[in-house]
């Protein structure tokens, strides 16, 4: 099963509108016209407006970092998946351990959203990953088994087209410490088994697994070669073009 290569910039809270635009402008002219790669930036939500006129006409796709369940209403701060399509926001990354942590997210508040997103024809980068201490329990594997089971429960087998995973161990974000190539492998082999079998063998096996946590040019390689790492989630290296055109590129050669 061939899967596209997709490489993402999570920039957090980084980036003023007109920082973004510069970012943008400097990713979308080295990205070029190569469409071997999918590449996605995903600005602060103040970037978006302006985003979403330079992605026009280029190879980069715009992603949001978070978005309400809900469709509307009196939700005083947040942005429904409406608004975000009106701004041509094709991703949008859900889960984040970072949302989990900070902002009481759990697997069944974001499988809310997962299903809103795709409710509204966004695709969602559903973020799943274990803690230090976890990894160090042995309990690494069941806890991406119970953030993909309950994290995508009634999913539509008709939307699985348009589903992406993001492996990214808690310890490994903005930490510069990676999982080895063999470490991501394990856990996205393991979560592409729990994919067939929840989609069945076609389906599970073309969904797309990326791997996040302190990716950068000089590791992008040995992880984008493992068989079932399909792209990156890129925090602080995809504020740099440089950086994150050279992960692109890393993916391109493979
Ligand atoms: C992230 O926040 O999704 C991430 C992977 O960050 P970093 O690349 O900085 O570890």
């Amino acid at each position: 099963m061939s899967r596209k290569y997709l490489i993402a910039g999570n920039w957090k809270m980084n980036t003023t509108p007109s920082e973004s635009v510069d970012l943008i402008t400097e990713i979308s002219s080295l990205v070029g016209q190569q469409s071997q790669v999918q590449v996605c930036v995903c600005p602060p939500f103040t970037s978006l407006h302006k985003a979403s006129s330079l992605v026009e006409q280029s190879q980069v796709q715009l992603g949001a970092q978070n978005m309400s369940a809900e469709p509307s209403g009196a939700y005083t701060g947040e942005i429904s998946a409406e608004m975000l399509r009106d701004l041509y926001v094709n991703y949008v990354i859900l889960g984040h351990s970072e949302r989990r942590q900070y902002f009481g997210e759990t697997n069944e508040s974001i499988n809310l959203k997962v299903l809103a997103a795709v409710q509204n024809n966004l695709k969602p980068i559903y973020c799943i990953g274990e803690t230090l201490v976890e990894r160090e329990e042995n309990r690494t594997l069941d806890i991406v088994k119970a953030q993909v089971i309950e994290g995508l429960a009634n999913f539509p087998l008709t939307e699985v087209e348009n589903l992406v995973l993001a492996y990214e161990p808690v310890w490994a974000i903005g930490t510069g410490k990676t999982a080895t190539d063999e470490m991501a492998q394990e856990v996205h082999a393991y979560v592409r088994g729990l994919l067939t079998d929840l989609f069945g063998d076609i389906p599970g096996s073309s969904i797309r697994i990326l791997y996040g946590g302190s990716m950068k040019p000089e590791n992008a390689s040995g992880l984008l070669s493992q068989p079932d790492v399909d792209g990156g989630l890129i925090g602080g290296a995809s504020l740099n073009a440089k950086s994150f055109c050279s992960i692109v590129d890393s993916a391109i050669d493979k």
